[in-house]
């Protein structure tokens, strides 16, 4: 249950000499240009962007909900970690119902049980104390004036909007959304969003604790508590003690010309990406893909294999570093060349089908594998700036609209933010049959596993800066951005072709192919292989920016509403 496609549009890549934003709507990216013109740098741009989106893009990531963020000051990478966390009164049991049974995915998303305790404003606020350069309270004036003014629901918005199972469900949503019919306001309807105007202006003069203590906290809290089908246990505390983490992120060799930085656990999506990159290194190369670059089955069934042994090890080992060890002590042991080399001996003509987990190190195995769980609903930021300094965002309230809670932070005004469901990212499942545990069990305070793939990729003989990028549509997140890197170093596509080419994802199960994206052929090979093929929409929003003899190119993807502008 992916945030849905809504269409395609096809797009132009976009080079600029200085600077450049790309976002998943064109006020968004206007936002972050606007901050970049008026002598802002890439953090600055990017707290900007974070804001409108909250406002045009709801369905996908705002205040309500939890980030990661790369960042490049010239001289060193550093990771930030916004993620959501359990509040103190959550146990593993959270999503098992009176009958035992993990509950259905819908019946635990919607209410206050799902809402992780969010953490995107802290973690950027933590990153612009130390690396901004504009005042904090100009950051939020692009969002504040086009909450105020009003803008125009786009047919992404108006689309997801009308065929949302459980939105209407929520008074403040209902009320602000739809019309008295039900039906969801139309495209080019101008909304204002007082509440959030209102709650933006607070943060933006008192900093983050506007959110996190007072009024606006004690709201949140009323409404996680307080759902009538569905509460969660949330409480002021948890609300008040979130702190965002700074981390060390995890910078990995590729082809011995690339080195490619990522967050590390709580996401899994570096550590999956660099596992299936890194296993394909060790298999002969593939002869080079079809027409327009897109790939036959002999190079998709080796990706699949490769990917299969990464989510089989994805399944065991990652979660809050908090609360798991990493396997052997330390995470890259998962990246180990000798390691990946061991795991690809099986993959040969045929698929190895369900693949196990492997032992980084040789350890033995402490935990069960996580049964796979559907996740979606987040945007992807790339921001360059005249310094050359980026800053690579992937944010997100988990599902499309996230818990369907509405927030006005007691303002009593239309409008608000919505509340994240990134709890149902955990395991619903605290253990398997025999009773050994799920590493991403739900716990009180842990941060669940999340796929979020920002990546920043530098040249590693001379460390310049080439790539920024990153996308939503969870589990296949990693599986995008690795497309995005195997198309333009390895294939020679320009970003925009990319970005553009049909995207293909394995999670150690089926095959998945983008609808409509690949010949009858290829799939029928890739069956003969012993494959299970099935076609998926796969609405990626990739937002990615390279670095060319003309400054910099970029592309969005053209399944979503994105756009590039750059000077
Ligand atoms: N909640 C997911 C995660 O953190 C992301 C969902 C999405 O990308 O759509 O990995």
């Amino acid at each position: 249950m992916p945030e849905a496609g809504t269409g395609r549009a096809d797009k132009a890549a976009v080079v600029a000499r200085r600077q450049m934003v790309t976002a998943a709507h064109p006020l968004a990216t206007q936002a972050g240009i606007e901050m970049l013109r008026a002598g802002g740098n890439a953090v600055d741009a990017a707290v900007a962007v974070q804001m409108v989106l909250g406002l045009v893009e709801p369905q996908s990531s705002g205040i309500g909900g939890g980030a990661f963020l790369l960042h490049w000051d010239g001289r060193e990478v550093s990771a930030w970690d916004g993620r959501e966390t359990a509040p103190a009164a959550d146990d593993e049991k959270l999503f098992i119902g009176a009958d035992g049974k993990p509950m259905p995915l819908m019946a635990a998303i919607v209410g206050g049980r799902s809402v992780g305790v969010p953490g995107a404003v802290r973690m950027l606020e933590a990153v612009h104390r130390r690396h901004g350069r504009l005042p904090w309270v100009r950051l939020f004036e692009p969002a504040i004036r086009a909450a105020s003014d009003g803008f125009a629901v786009s047919a992404r918005l108006h689309a997801l909007l009308e065929r949302d199972p459980a939105l209407r469900e929520d008074k403040q949503a209902r009320g602000f959304y739809y019309r008295a019919d039900g039906s969801a306001l139309p495209v080019g309807h101008v909304l204002r969003n007082r509440a959030l105007a209102e709650i933006l202006q607070r943060i933006a003069a008192q900093g983050s604790d506007a959110l996190h203590a007072g009024p606006v906290a004690a709201d949140l809290v009323a409404r996680v508590r307080s759902h009538p089908g569905n509460p969660g246990r949330m409480s002021n505390a948890d609300v008040a003690g979130y702190a965002a983490v700074q981390r060390m992120p995890i910078c990995t060799s590729w082809k011995s010309i690339y080195r490619i930085c990522g967050m590390p656990p709580p996401s899994s999506g570096h550590l999956a990406m660099m596992q299936i990159l890194g296993t394909l290194e060790q298999l002969p190369p593939v002869a080079r893909p079809l027409n327009g670059g897109i790939p036959g089955a002999e190079w998709l069934h080796v990706y699949a294999e490769a990917a299969r042994l990464a989510f089989a090890d994805r399944a065991v080992y990652v979660a809050d570093p908090s609360f798991v060890q990493a396997p052997a002590g330390r995470w890259d042991s998962l990246l180990d060349a000798r390691y990946l080399k061991s795991r690809a001996a099986p993959i040969g003509e045929r698929s190895i089908g369900i693949a196990p987990a492997g032992r980084p190190g040789g350890e033995p195995i402490a935990f069960a594998p996580q049964p796979n769980q559907p996740e979606s609903g987040t945007s992807h930021v790339s921001v360059v700036d005249a310094e050359g300094h980026a800053v690579a965002l992937t944010t997100s309230i988990e599902a499309a609209f996230g818990a369907r809670l509405m927030a006005d932070g007691g303002t009593g005004l239309p409008g608000g933010y919505l509340l994240n469901n990134q709890l149902t990212d955990f395991s619903f499942e605290p253990a398997d049959a025999q009773g050994r545990p799920i590493a991403n069990r739900v716990q009180p305070g842990k941060r669940p596993r999340s796929s979020m793939t920002p990546t920043l990729v530098f040249d590693a003989r001379d460390g310049r800066l080439l790539m920024v990028a990153g996308s939503p549509l969870g589990p296949v997140i990693p599986h995008l951005v690795a497309k995005t890197l195997v198309g333009v170093f390895d294939w020679g596509l320009d970003v925009q072709e990319a970005v553009a080419l049909p995207n293909f994802a394995n999670f150690n199960g089926p095959t998945v192919l983008e609808t409509g994206g690949f010949p009858a052929a290829t799939a029928a090979a890739l069956r003969a292989r012993g494959h299970v093929v099935v076609e998926a929409e796969l609405p990626s929003g990739l937002q990615v920016i390279l670095r060319s003899v003309h400054g910099w190119i970029g592309a969005a993807d053209p399944r979503r509403e994105g756009t590039v502008q750059g000077d």
